[in-house]
């Protein structure tokens, strides 16, 4: 998929809420671009003497709705458009589960496998310190994404603590935990993709801890979501990773794949109490519910007709394409989309946000309680919404969060 298909597919998703909404042509157009884009070129002295430049980005969509928040990828491939679409994106996200921000994304053209941690950690604080005059704790928060993780947001926070004189917990999430991090931020993103299955399986008359389910992609969001699926009794009967797929239609032993396999050489293929099959055959498994964990574009014009779930709960961000969408559409099977189904991650980096804003941080428990709560309340809107136009629960996601972002655009009225 090219970086201006990525912004084109966002632009279309906001056409399609529109034209549900009425909405007003002006108010259209603004919402079709983004309020803000930082492009900066920046030197870093590498560890050879040598110095190299890099670019980087940071797009804010839109602040109506409060501060904007959004990751920071470090990939050969970002560009701006394709942190414009994802910025758009996660505008959308934040209003379906109904938290008061607007989306940002940004990032540094990068392949972090040819630099040593020291060169990372320089261009770290150095690209940080280009774009300090947009982010910011009370304006723009950045996190974690491909590419970058705790320790990236570890040395953001520590560069621009230096920069006002005080330590800014609050200018980052995804932080780690000994410096304003969250508790249970690491599994917010799985926890959040049971919560919509589990609802989604109440609305379909079907039992959540007698399903059988597949899980495709086994990092940080699959293998959480596969754990906590095992813990409340279903059956995972087939997982993968980027090595390939393995079946067991008695079910699998999630713990211990995470525990033996995660992150070793060959991966859970190493496993043997199973069939080996490849992604592709994954995806065609006969299962109640399929759970895209991996990457973008999974689930294709090319394999949609095989799904056999009745549920799709998308983990990972864009795993279904449009065409796909329609296919499983008129399958009957019902796709609880990635602004929902995966918004677990930034709701509990809202959580965090707001614990070191306070300097006062909260149990385990407390979080993913009022996790459960907000998911909960989000798939309630949405389905609600699905019910009354008739149509599909990612149509019926954007309207509420086009929606709700108009409106309070609107409300807040055009400066000066
Ligand atoms: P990760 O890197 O921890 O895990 C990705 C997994 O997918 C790995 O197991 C990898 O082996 C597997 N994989 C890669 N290519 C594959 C392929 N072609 N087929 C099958 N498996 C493949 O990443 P993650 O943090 O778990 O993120 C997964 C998805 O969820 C991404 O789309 C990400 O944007 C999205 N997401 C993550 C979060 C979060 O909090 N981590 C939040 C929202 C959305």
């Amino acid at each position: 998929m090219s970086e201006i298909n990525v912004l084109d597919m966002a632009r279309k998703q906001l056409a399609v809420a529109a034209q549900y909404l009425d909405l007003d042509d002006g108010l259209h157009a603004v919402l079709a671009q983004p309020k803000r884009q930082v492009v900066v070129n920046f030197p870093v002295v590498m560890d050879n003497g040598e110095v190299q430049c890099f670019q980087g980005y940071r797009v804010q969509h839109n602040s109506s709705r409060g501060p904007t928040k959004g990751g920071l990828r470090y990939h050969p491939e970002v560009d701006l458009d394709e942190a414009t679409a994802l910025a758009m994106w996660m505008t959308w996200k934040c209003a379906v589960v109904n938290i008061p921000y607007g989306g940002a994304k940004g990032g540094v053209k990068v392949n972090t496998k040819l630099l040593s941690k020291r060169e990372l950690e320089k261009l770290t604080r150095r690209f940080i310190s280009e774009i300090n005059i947009v982010v910011g704790e009370r304006s723009d928060i950045p996190a974690p994404d491909v590419g970058t993780n705790a320790q990236t947001m570890a040395w953001i926070m520590d560069t621009l603590s230096m920069q006002v004189g005080y330590t800014l917990p609050g200018c980052v999430t995804g932080k780690p935990i000994e410096l304003g991090g969250s508790e249970g931020r690491v599994e917010a993103t799985g926890r959040g993709v049971i919560v919509s299955a589990m609802e989604a399986c109440k609305v379909l008359g079907m039992d959540f801890s007698e399903s059988k389910i597949v899980v495709q992609g086994f990092g940080n969001v699959g293998s959480v979501a596969a754990e906590l699926a095992e813990e409340a009794g279903a059956k995972v009967i087939g997982v993968s990773d980027a090595t390939g797929a393995i079946y067991n239609e008695k079910g699998l032993p999630i713990k211990e794949l995470y525990q033996r396999y995660s992150g070793v050489e060959g991966g859970i293929r190493n496993y043997k109490d199973c069939e080996h099959i490849s992604n592709t055959d994954l995806l065609a498994l006969k299962c109640d519910i399929l759970m895209p964990c991996a990457i973008q574009a999974q689930i294709t014009d090319e394999n949609a007709a095989d799904v056999k779930a009745k549920l799709v709960v998308e983990g990972a961000n864009g795993p279904t394409t449009l065409e796909a969408d329609h296919t499983l559409s008129d399958k009957g099977i019902m796709v609880v989309p990635d602004i929902l189904a995966n918004a677990g991650g930034v709701v509990t980096s809202y959580f965090e946000w707001v614990q070191d804003l306070q300097n006062f941080f909260w149990e385990e428990d407390e979080v993913n309680k009022r996790l459960a709560r907000i998911m909960q309340r989000a798939f309630a809107d949405v389905y609600a919404m699905q019910q009354k136009h008739k149509t599909d629960m990612r149509t019926a996601a954007m309207i509420i969060a086009v929606d709700r972002v108009a409106h309070a655009t609107t409300v807040r009225g055009i400066f000066p």
